[in-house]
């Protein structure tokens, strides 16, 4: 019964966003996204029970096979890089964090205009600066803000970054305060953009504190990862 325990532990984890959110003032609210990837599909289905009603995959393969088999009508967000072979599947998802290129978006938008609907997309940048981590940085969106508006196969919801391992406060708030810059970018080029994907097992409380909308939280949910 690995996932025993999740209630409680959902429990104590909002318990410590909005302890949180009241200190940052920024007054949103904030989902909770819980990350299964890695483990079976009884972590979903033990999310749902929970209360969870949002889970985040990281690769395209592994959460379509998981999607066949649970039947609870949980909301399947992409987190990870998708590749460009596989926006076909992106419909499958309620919304993809994961747009980091005008490439890759380029495709999405055809993929939505193929299926007659805007899919509800994040940009991701690259606030950290890490050369490891994908985005745009935030001169490229600035580049990029013109032709993403003009995409109508694409709903573009807003932001979401990943900020360094083990960083320091300091440059954690740093990370996170440039992604809430981009977001107002986008605003400001007409794109409705209220969501901020910001915050995993080891930094959510610095991310809500900086505004984060939407938490992304695996190890402390699920335990560690298998395979
Ligand atoms: C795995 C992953 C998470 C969750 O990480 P934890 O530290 O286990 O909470 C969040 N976001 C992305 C993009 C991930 O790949």
């Amino acid at each position: 019964m690995q996932f025993q325990g999740l209630a409680d532990r959902l429990a104590s984890i909002r318990d410590r966003i909005e302890r949180a959110a009241a200190r940052g003032g920024h007054g949103q609210t904030v989902m909770i996204v819980g990350v299964t990837k890695t483990h079976g599909p009884d972590a979903v289905r033990s999310a749902w029970a929970a209360g969870l009603r949002d889970v985040g995959e990281n690769r395209v393969q592994e959460a379509l096979a998981k999607m066949d088999q649970v039947s609870e009508p949980v909301r399947w967000h992409l987190i990870g890089h998708l590749q460009r072979n596989k926006v076909r599947s992106a419909g499958r998802f309620n919304l993809i964090h994961s747009v980091d290129s005008d490439r890759l978006a380029q495709s999405l938008n055809e993929e939505g205009a193929r299926q007659g609907r805007a899919l509800e997309v994040l940009i991701q940048v690259n606030t950290s600066g890490e050369a490891t981590k994908g985005g745009y940085s935030l001169d490229n969106l600035e580049r990029s803000l013109g032709s993403l508006r003009e995409m109508a196969g694409l709903s573009v919801r807003g932001v979401m970054t990943m900020a360094p391992y083990d960083a320091p406060e300091g440059m954690l708030r740093e990370t996170f305060s440039r992604a809430r810059r981009a977001r107002a970018m986008l605003a400001g080029a007409g794109l409705p953009s209220a969501e901020l994907s910001m915050g995993m097992s080891g930094d959510f409380e610095t991310a809500v504190e900086e505004g984060a909308t939407i938490v992304r939280i695996g190890t402390i949910l699920f335990g560690e990862r298998e395979l």
